[in-house]
């Protein structure tokens, strides 16, 4: 057994999938993952994405990539990239070429002229604030505006010269007429396009009115034939003007959307706002931060797209709401990359061991398995008279049942000989800069004679080994629920000061020379680590670790 079972969690989808090709209703499936580019794709992406490409791939059907690019002020090219980039990293490919909403802004306005000429849409002089004062609330029903019986004629005038720019921002608004009676809220004659003077980074300056996201988002389904579109819950009280539209519109096909709960992880934000604010306001280094709940930022971290794939999977598809534990994650890194990264040997806090009764000159080159049972071969680690352990291995008064080095102590160095700590040489302030052992040469494989040593440690040669700099990240958030601040506070305050602590000087073992970025590996008693990949360099790389060996927090 290399990894234990990591069962799937049902997807309620999959079934209706099934039934609607068993039928015949559908020879094939489309669905499509709809990203706004305003900011870049996380953890709760990765579920939608997971959901909308697997279901794709396991029934032989599509999923389309298309930006949902109604808002352009908010909206940016670096966003646009950074999200293929990160679809593809997860191990997704979409249909064709991407697609956007903002593709079909023709046919759209097309639609909405359509809509006016039917009596079912109005152009609404309230301002953003008397309309919604207009609208009533949850409890009491809205009010018609006095601009709702204007003429046809009069709509198709006044929308015109909407989109010939005559008018500013926000002083006319293009509405359905619908019910401002209705008990849903999204009924109440929803706005269709509003005037925004704004430049699109894929229309340009074409237009100066855009579409809404209700107005935009069921019909771009159907114009890319979208047999299921799947969003998160929150739209659920939106499907009865999705469908409104799919019956009042001359489209051409007739998509459903289903609803799923959203992913919501402990010790996690995962709002694209609050994740923009960390890195506007320098709170971490960018959108790719190792501690970031982006894709780009579980990537550096050294996360595997298998390892996420495979954390999707174990959530499952509900729609249930509910706190998904971060524990559920990081056990789905260290199952993956226990079975797949090599082991290594980095101490991190060196200090200098000297084994006096080694004869000075001399190396030995051990073999030591990069991997306890997949067959990667071996990595060499020359033995000599100068090596590190780590400083943290030796105490002068040790607990009881410490098995690590102590005076006139003994342990196994991996791999390698029993030593004893014959010495520690301090400086003036009594710190211990070295220790001075002496090896049992008899222990090279074999147990020594006549007594027992239990501990063993991890160390590198003094000469060969490499100098680097390794970063332990630890979660961002000190509280499991980071959005609940104290009062007057905000979700800054729950970030853990020590999310991030940078080790310089740290010695890695020679074979880690040659590490590229993105090369994971265990190192040994310390946990997985990653080379990082931005500022890694040929032979001075940096480690990130990705996680621990076991979950320790709050211990
Ligand atoms: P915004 O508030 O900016 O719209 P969003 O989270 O809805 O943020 P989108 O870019 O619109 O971001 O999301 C693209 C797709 O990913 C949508 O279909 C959305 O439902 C889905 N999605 C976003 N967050 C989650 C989440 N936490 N769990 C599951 N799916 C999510
Ligand atoms: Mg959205």
């Amino acid at each position: 057994m290399s990894k234990p079972e990591t069962p799937a969690a049902p997807n309620f989808l999959r079934p209706i999938v099934q039934a609607d090709l068993d039928s015949g209703k559908h020879q094939k499936i489309v669905t499509r993952f709809p990203p706004e580019p305003n900011g870049y794709l996380h953890i709760g992406h990765a579920k939608s994405i997971c959901l909308n490409f697997g279901l794709a791939k396991e029934f032989g059907g599509e999923c389309n990539l298309r930006f949902d690019d109604t808002n352009p002020a908010k909206e940016d090219q670096e966003y646009i990239d950074a999200i293929k980039s990160d679809v593809r990293w997860l191990g997704f490919e979409w249909a064709g070429e991407e697609r956007y909403a903002s593709n079909y802004f023709d046919q759209l306005h097309g639609w909405a002229v359509e809509l006016i000429k039917a009596g079912k849409a109005y152009v609404d002089d309230l301002s953003p604030d008397e309309a919604r004062a207009y609208r009533g609330s949850l409890t009491e029903p809205g009010k018609n505006s006095p601009f709702r019986e204007r003429s046809v004629e009069e709509n198709l005038d006044l929308f015109a010269r909407m989109k010939a720019g005559e008018f500013p921002d926000g002083a006319r608004a293009l509405r359905a007429k619908i019910d401002m009676a209705s008990p849903n809220m999204n009924l109440r004659d929803p706005i269709l396009y509003r005037i925004r003077h704004a430049h699109h980074h894929q229309t340009g300056d074409k237009w100066c009115i855009y579409p809404s996201y209700d107005f935009t988002h069921g019909q771009s389904d159907a114009i890319e034939g979208i047999t299921h579109s799947i969003c998160t819950l929150e739209f659920e009280d939106h499907r009865p003007l999705y469908e409104w539209f799919l019956a009042n519109l001359s489209v051409p096909a007739q998509p459903r959307q289903y609803e799923f709960s959203r992913l919501n992880l402990n010790y996690t934000i995962t709002s694209k706002r609050k994740l923009k604010q960390l890195v506007d306001e320098q709170h971490v280094e960018g959108w790719d931060d190792p501690r970031m709940s982006t894709l780009s930022g579980y990537r550096r971290r050294g996360y595997t797209p298998e390892a996420i794939r495979n954390f999707c999977e174990m959530v499952g598809v509900n729609r249930a709401s509910g706190v998904v534990d971060i524990g559920m994650l990081e056990f789905s890194i260290r199952d993956h990359l226990d079975a797949t990264a090599p082991r290594a040997m980095c101490v991190l806090r060196p200090l200098k061991v000297v084994i006096t009764n080694y004869p000075e000159g001399q190396v030995e080159n051990l073999e030591l398995a990069r991997h306890p049972k997949e067959d990667m071969g071996v990595r060499v680690l020359p033995f000599a008279r100068e090596l590190y352990i780590d400083a943290g291995d030796y105490d002068e008064n040790p607990p009881k049942g410490y098995k690590r080095l102590e005076p006139n102590g003994e342990v196994r160095l991996r791999g390698s000989y029993v030593i004893r700590a014959d010495e520690a040489i301090k400086d003036a302030d009594g710190n211990i800069v070295e220790l001075r052992c002496s090896y049992d040469p008899g222990t090279l494989g074999k147990n020594p004679e006549g007594r027992k040593v239990k501990g063993v440690i991890h160390w590198v040669p003094a000469v060969g080994s490499v100098e680097c700099e390794v970063r332990l990240y630890d979660r961002l958030f000190r509280s499991a629920n980071p959005e609940k601040a104290e009062d007057g506070g905000s979700f800054l305050d729950n970030i853990n000061p020590d999310s991030l602590v940078v080790l310089k000087g740290c010695r890695a073992e020679p074979s880690l020379a040659q590490a590229q970025a993105e090369d994971r590996f265990q190192f040994e008693r310390e946990g997985y680590f990653c080379a990082d990949l931005k500022d890694s360099q040929p032979g001075a790389p940096v480690f990130n670790r990705t996680v621990t060996l076991r979950d320790s927090w709050g211990q």
